[in-house]
């Protein structure tokens, strides 16, 4: 191919585009939050650089125009300024791209000695090569020769566009599919602008082609969800995935190491997917927060999935070392609408599973969760309606009886739900979870207030009833309106204090102990009884016991149970009785099941008896039929 005398055109157009993006670029960077991840400097610096070469591409077209031999020093230098600029931009390019697949050292090392060596070279021959009459030169009769088609910078162009092609061909695996194809695509528009320039004979957007990358690398690495440094996605590229793929089928592999630090986690991360590279066709690695992290993948029918996902396991383990880790697997599912759903299940999931374990989430397991999550959301709803009279919660309640009039005056109320389509909820299910969102003191007000519409109800109807007792949970008394909102309750309904006792359980936290304190204090002078709950279970101290001015204390079923075992624990039973009924507390027995239980207790000082031998939780409704009706 003959050399041209400069027969190919140039117009400003392209470079002055470069130009204004680079400085877009530029602002784009300083006024937005980036996420200031490895090689944002070196980005910031190939963006100026990008801009510097758009400049310099514009004064050597305008000096080729006017060629002069004065200038032919000033042309071989801003030409080799122009085009090292963007070999140094694309060289960029090529290391942002090399970051993603985290190459093993051998690679590494092959990869800088091109990269780098390859740039270097570039570099040279293009500042170099024009007093040695190669490349671009202008001869002894200042007349310009160039080829387009040997020309130095166009190799570099066609060098470093194989090396991201190989990276992308052979780390296919290692690529999220996104990213994949988005650099693909980038590289293609890249390359194509310069074969369009090459068919047309034009050298003015060549510069311009560098502003795709420079995009790409800002969206792509600064702006977006992509961990660099563990390869990994965050949640709310998780959230994105999810609601991608709503009606897809893929699986997810959920992994929690919660005791790691988090340096530890990003290596692990790093080490994870390496090894994870050969697992699946097309999978996506999200980091959660609280040490998680979870793999998504479409499920593949015709591959026995159940022996890939043994083959993972064993990598897992491996990969785990000696740290605590729970796996868990699911499905998708069309129920789960968002990301956090399933994050929840799998927090489900854990709580109910050991560690260092794998658990696979099965139909009955995803029913149960979802039981409890409209237990949840009507829990939330109780919360947050406030009224009083909330049917969804209805209020138990169990006889007890009294041994020195043989007759039932006094009763516990308990709480149920009763929830649309599920029926029926015991406290089992649904007070933990009130307590830890913190919707129980709602649910407690109610439970009260329903508690003193029946005694009002009762007493008017005439029947004999000295008090109920009612439940609060330990956290409830560190609310400051706590007594207000007991005192105003029983006083909306007109009942009398004492016709309400609180059941209170022990606790080892010396806040809660003195809450108790100051909650016993106030409303003990109204005439409201307190009653020790579950003595036996907790964490009894007498001491502790001594300083707080309890009525009744109920010794929990498992101390009744403990009394039949032998005799020497029914002598232990029976001086904790002795000691409470020197201290003038009085003593309620739970859980007495039958006449055994019921000898034995009343030998243990027991003034009250409570339990399935006198009845099961009724509904407060029905305990008329265990209260006396005096003769008129
Ligand atoms: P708890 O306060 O110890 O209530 C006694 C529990 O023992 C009740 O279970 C009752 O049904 C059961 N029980 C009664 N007699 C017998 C018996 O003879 N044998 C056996 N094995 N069990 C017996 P329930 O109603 O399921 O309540 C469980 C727990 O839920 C209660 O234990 C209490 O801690 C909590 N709870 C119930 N209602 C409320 C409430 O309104 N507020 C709060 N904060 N907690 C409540
Ligand atoms: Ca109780
Ligand atoms: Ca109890």
């Amino acid at each position: 191919m003959a050399d041209v005398l400069f027969d190919y055109k140039y117009v400003v157009h392209g470079d002055i585009i470069a130009i204004l993006l680079c400085i877009v670029v530029h602002f784009l960077l300083k006024s937005t939050y980036m996420a200031k991840k490895a090689n944002l400097g070196i980005f910031k610096v190939a963006n100026r650089v990008l801009g510097v070469a758009a400049g310099a591409s514009i004064v050597y077209h305008y000096m080729i125009f006017l060629l002069r031999p004065e200038n032919v020093i000033r042309i071989y230098i801003l030409r080799g300024l122009c085009y090292s600029a963007l070999i140094f931009v694309y060289i960029c390019f090529c290391v942002y791209t090399k970051n993603l697949v985290e190459l093993e050292k051998k690679y590494q090392m092959y990869f800088n000695i091109l990269v780098y060596g390859g740039g270097i070279v570039f570099a040279l021959v293009e500042f170099i090569g024009p007093f040695f009459q190669i490349g671009t030169y202008v001869d002894e009769n200042v007349v310009l020769h160039q080829n387009y088609y040997t020309d130095v910078f166009r190799m570099a162009y066609l060098f470093y566009s194989i090396i991201v092609a190989i990276l992308l061909i052979a780390f296919r695996k290692r690529f999220l599919p996104k990213m994949y194809r988005c650099i693909w695509s980038v590289i293609i528009v890249a390359v194509g602008i310069m074969v369009y320039q090459a068919f047309f004979l034009q050298t003015a957007y060549t510069v311009v082609s560098f502003t795709f990358p420079i995009i790409m690398v800002l969206f792509l690495f600064h702006y977006n969800s992509y961990d660099v440094k563990t390869g990994t996605l965050d949640n709310y590229a998780f959230e994105e995935y999810i609601s991608e793929n709503k009606g897809k089928v893929f699986s997810m592999i959920f992994l929690s190491l919660p005791y790691v630090e988090k340096e530890q986690m990003q290596q692990f991360s790093v080490d994870f997917l390496r090894r994870n590279d050969n697992f699946f066709e097309s999978s996506c690695c999200f980091r959660l927060p609280e040490n998680r992290m979870v793999l998504a993948y479409e499920r593949t029918k015709n591959k026995d999935e159940m022996q890939v996902l043994d083959k993972l396991y064993g990598e897992f383990k491996k990969a785990c070392g000696n740290m605590e880790y729970q796996i868990v697997l699911m499905e998708s599912n069309g129920m789960f609408l968002s990301a956090s759903e399933y994050i929840s299940y799998c927090k489900y999931t854990e709580v109910r599973m050991p560690m260092n374990a794998l658990r696979k989430c099965d139909a009955d397991s995803l029913s149960d969760f979802m039981k409890l999550k409209f237990i949840y959301l009507n829990l939330k709803s109780i919360h947050e309606k406030g009224n009083l009279e909330d049917g969804r919660v209805k209020v138990y309640c169990q006889p007890v009886l009294n041994i020195n009039t043989n007759t039932f005056t006094t009763a516990e109320a308990l709480m149920r739900l009763e929830l649309p389509e599920i029926g029926m909820v015991f406290p089992d299910q649904f007070i933990g979870i009130a307590e830890e969102f913190e919707f129980i003191h709602t649910l407690s007000k109610i439970i009260l207030n329903k508690t003193c519409q029946n005694i009002k109800q009762m007493e008017e109807a005439g029947y004999q009833i000295d008090r109920v007792s009612v439940n609060f949970s330990v956290q409830e008394l560190h609310l400051e309106s706590f007594c207000d909102d007991v005192i105003e309750i029983i006083k909306k309904n007109d009942v009398a204090y004492d016709k309400i006792a609180i059941e209170l359980t022990e606790t080892k936290n010396e806040k809660d102990f003195l809450s108790m304190k100051r909650v016993i204090d106030r409303l003990q002078v109204l005439g409201i009884k307190f009653y020790l709950d579950d003595f036996g279970t907790g964490y009894s101290n007498f001491e502790r016991l001594i300083g707080l001015p309890i009525d009744i204390i109920k010794f929990d079923r498992s101390l009744t149970i403990l009394a039949s075992k032998n005799d020497e624990s029914k002598f232990m039973v029976g001086s904790f009785s002795e000691i409470f009924k020197k201290a003038d507390y009085q003593i309620l027995f739970e859980g007495v099941e039958d006449e055994h239980d019921e000898t034995q207790c009343i030998n243990m000082n027991a003034q009250y008896l409570q339990g399935y031998k006198y009845s099961k939780p009724i509904p407060i409704e029905n305990l008329k039929t265990f209260l006396e009706k005096p003769a008129v």
